[in-house]
C-alpha cells in the first residue's frame, strides 16, 4: 500500500472538508462529522480531518497510478470548492513529482485502418502497457501541436498535471481502448470520423500515419456492474465500448444492445459469447445528436420486464444522455448501482463535457 498526506492551510477548514465529502459522496463511499472524514473510491482511501484553519488529508492506494489519481482528486477539487487564491498544497510521502506522470505513455501509431465511412480504428504502441488492461477502459489521447517536438505534461508537487503552454500547448480528447495487448505491446482505439472545424481527435484519426506521436493517459472508468442482464445503449462513440464489453461479456449473460450509427454502412458485427439481441439504428444522413433516437428505444424495452437483477449502460451526445439519465433515476427509480449513463460529447461544444455518474 502506498500512502501520501498533505496540510492545508485554509479560512475555514471544516467548511471545505464538508464540501469535499459531499461531492465525493457522488463517486464513492464517505462518511464525515464533527471535522473528520472518510473516502474510500474502490480504488483507493482518504481520511481527512479539519481544525479551525488546518485540513489534513492522508491519502492510500495500491500503486501509483491510484495514488496519483488520488492526489490529483483532491487537489483539483480543493481548488474548485476553497475561496480563491486557492491555498497551497503540498504532498508528502509515496508518489513522484516534477516527472511524466505514472498514468501517461508515449505511444507511436502503427497503423491505421478504415473500419466503416466514419470509423478509423488507430493502433498504437507503447512500452509498459500491463497497467492498462485493468481498472477501466477509458483513455486520454493527447495530441502535440503539428510539426513540433511533443513536451509532454509533468506532475505538480500538488498532485495536479502541469500542462504545457503556449507553442507547446497540448490537445486532449477521451477514448475507449477497444482492444489491448501488453504482451504484444499495443492498443486499438476506434474513432469516429465526424465535421467541424477544430476536431483533433477526428482529425488525428483521419490523417494517421504509421510513426505519428501520441501521449495516451488513464486508464480510468466506464465498466459494467454485476448482473446477469445488460442493457447496452450508445451512438458511434460508445460502439468501440459496446463492442468490447460484448467481447468479454461471458455466455451466461443476456444483453440487449441498441446502437445509433449514420447507416447500414456504418455497423459492425460484433462478437460475443453471451445470448445477445443487437439492434442498429439509423441517422440516414441527419446530423448525430439530433435525432433523438436512444431514448424513445429505451422506453420501448418496458425496463421492468427484465427483471431486478439488470445493469443499464449508455454512452451518447449530451441531449439524450439527459433524457436517459432522467428517465432511468427519475421516470422509473432505477437504483444508481444498476447504471451507468454518460455523455460522451456535446452538440456544438468541443472536447470534454463532464457528463456522467
Ligand atoms: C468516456 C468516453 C469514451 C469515449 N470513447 C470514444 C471512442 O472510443 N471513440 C470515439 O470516436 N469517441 C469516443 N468518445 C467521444 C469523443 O471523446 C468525442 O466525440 C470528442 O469530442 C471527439 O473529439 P474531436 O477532437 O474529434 O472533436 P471536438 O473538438 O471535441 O469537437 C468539435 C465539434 O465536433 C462535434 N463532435 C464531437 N464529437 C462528435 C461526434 N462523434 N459526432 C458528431 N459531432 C461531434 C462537437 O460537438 C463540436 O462541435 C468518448 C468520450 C468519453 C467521455
Amino acid at each position: 500500500m502506498l500512502h501520501a498526506r498533505t496540510e492545508i492551510i485554509v479560512a475555514d477548514a471544516v467548511r471545505l472538508l464538508a464540501d469535499l465529502c459531499e461531492h465525493f459522496s457522488e463517486h464513492g463511499d464517505v462518511s464525515y462529522a464533527d471535522g473528520t472524514g472518510a473516502v474510500d473510491f474502490g480504488f483507493g482511501q482518504a481520511r481527512l480531518g479539519a481544525e479551525g484553519r488546518r485540513l489534513v488529508v492522508e491519502a492510500k492506494a495500491s500503486d501509483e497510478i491510484y495514488l496519483a489519481y488520488m492526489k490529483m482528486g483532491v487537489a483539483e477539487h480543493v481548488h474548485e470548492f476553497a475561496p480563491v487564491p486557492a491555498p497551497e498544497i503540498h504532498w508528502t510521502g509515496d508518489g513522484v513529482t516534477g516527472t511524466i506522470p505514472p498514468f501517461f505513455r508515449a505511444m507511436r501509431v502503427v497503423s491505421a485502418q478504415t473500419l466503416t465511412p466514419h470509423m478509423r480504428r488507430i493502433r498504437l504502441a507503447g512500452r509498459d502497457l500491463g497497467r492498462f488492461a485493468e481498472g477501466g477502459h477509458h483513455v486520454r489521447l493527447i495530441f502535440p501541436p503539428a510539426g513540433r517536438e511533443p513536451v509532454w505534461p509533468t506532475l505538480g508537487s500538488d498532485g495536479r498535471i502541469v500542462w504545457p503552454e503556449g507553442e507547446d500547448r497540448l490537445e486532449h480528447r477521451v477514448y475507449t481502448i477497444r482492444r489491448i495487448d501488453p504482451a504484444a505491446g499495443f492498443v486499438d482505439i476506434d474513432i469516429v470520423l465526424h465535421s467541424g472545424e477544430e476536431t483533433p481527435g477526428s482529425r488525428f484519426a483521419t490523417g494517421a500515419r504509421p510513426g505519428d506521436i501520441v501521449g495516451m493517459s488513464g486508464p480510468g472508468g466506464g465498466e459494467i456492474g454485476p448482473a446477469s442482464t445488460l442493457i447496452l445503449l450508445g451512438d458511434d462513440t460508445a460502439l468501440p465500448a459496446i463492442a468490447r464489453m460484448l467481447e468479454e461479456l461471458p455466455a451466461t449473460a443476456t444483453v440487449k444492445a441498441v446502437i445509433e450509427v449514420d447507416g447500414p454502412a456504418d455497423e459492425l458485427t460484433l462478437a460475443t459469447k453471451a445470448a445477445a439481441d443487437i439492434v442498429y439504428l439509423h441517422r440516414g444522413g441527419r446530423p448525430a445528436g439530433s435525432c433523438d433516437l436512444l431514448p424513445p428505444a429505451l422506453r420501448a424495452l418496458d425496463l421492468p420486464a427484465f427483471g431486478n437483477d439488470v445493469f443499464v449502460w449508455c454512452g451518447c451526445e449530451f441531449t439524450d444522455f439527459r433524457a436517459i439519465r432522467a428517465y432511468l433515476r427519475k421516470e422509473i427509480g432505477l437504483a444508481r448501482h444498476r447504471h451507468l449513463v454518460a455523455a460522451y460529447w456535446r452538440r456544438d461544444r468541443a472536447g470534454d463535457v463532464g457528463g456522467g455518474d
